[in-house]
């Protein structure tokens, strides 16, 4: 059975979706099945995964609203060698749309548990809220894996989201916990972001992944020509180190 992780963090631009397109294109990499699922309207991590959000047949959205199953939604995408659940923006239009609907935060977790058997991973990238869309990524894991840049504010919006998932463990989905906080964008030539890494390690301990994703503009202009860096650029400082991450969270699932 998939072990499903979310990518979260609700602050906007930390590093969500390079790091759900670049661990799935890594864990690919070492041989592991891995399904990808953009939670977000604004379907980047479709588009970084070399799938165009605009002429899919099926989205997440369909899923959510079960007007199609995950097995008729998703896309191969072969460059990358994962498949993808895509989404674009009709995806906004579900938050209201299920507002009436039952269980509605658990329309995902019933719609994947039917490809669960098909894959060792489903990673989800989420949007930058604490929405419905997001409840109904962590109403499935097993695990948040939190990007965040070593920056001074970093810590501030972890509370919100850490009580989040307090209340969604002790209400709705007693398997989660924060798998770990994945240290992105980091330069070492910054004091700062040193200082701040070393705060990290010292309060989370081994909740703090060893693996350190370097700034690398290579990851940057990944995107744009629809591949994760992972497979744009393998030779890279950053395709390396998410090489690495996919590795340490395979070994992580041993020890779940
Ligand atoms: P949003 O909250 O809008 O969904 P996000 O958290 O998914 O954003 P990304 O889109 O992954 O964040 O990254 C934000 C920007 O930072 C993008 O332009 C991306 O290419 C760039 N970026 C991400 N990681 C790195 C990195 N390690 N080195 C250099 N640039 C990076
Ligand atoms: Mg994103």
């Amino acid at each position: 059975m998939a072990k499903i992780f979310c990518v979260a963090n609700q602050k906007g631009g930390v590093g969500k979706t390079t790091t759900t397109v670049n661990l799935a294109a890594g864990l690919a990499k070492i041989g592991q099945r891995v399904l990808m699922v953009d939670l977000d309207p604004q379907g980047n991590a479709t588009m970084g995964s070399g799938v165009d959000k605009r002429t899919l047949k099926h989205t997440i959205y369909d899923v959510l609203l079960e007007e199609a199953t995950v097995a008729q939604a998703r896309a191969r995408s072969e460059k990358c060698g994962y498949d993808v659940l895509g989404a674009n923006r009709e995806l906004a239009g579900a938050e209201v749309e299920l507002v009436a609907v039952e269980r509605r935060e658990a329309r995902l977790k019933a719609a994947l548990a039917a490809v669960g058997a098909e894959y060792d991973f489903i990673l989800i990238d989420c949007p930058p809220s604490l929405s419905m869309l997001t409840l109904n990524g962590l109403c499935c894991a097993n695990g948040v894996i939190v990007p965040m840049q070593c920056e001074y504010f970093a810590l501030e919006g972890l509370t919100d989201l850490v009580n989040t998932i307090k209340q969604v463990h002790a209400n709705l989905n007693k398997d989660l916990q924060i798998i770990g906080l994945l240290r992105v964008m980091f330069d070492p030539r910054i004091t700062l972001q040193v200082q701040v890494s070393d705060q990290l390690k010292a309060h989370f301990s081994e909740k703090v992944f060893n693996t350190v994703i370097p700034r690398n503009v290579r990851l940057a202009e990944a995107p744009s020509y629809g591949l994760p860096g992972v497979i744009f650029d393998a030779a890279s400082k950053g395709a390396q180190a998410y090489v690495a991450f996919a590795a340490e969270m395979v070994e992580r699932i041993k020890k779940m």
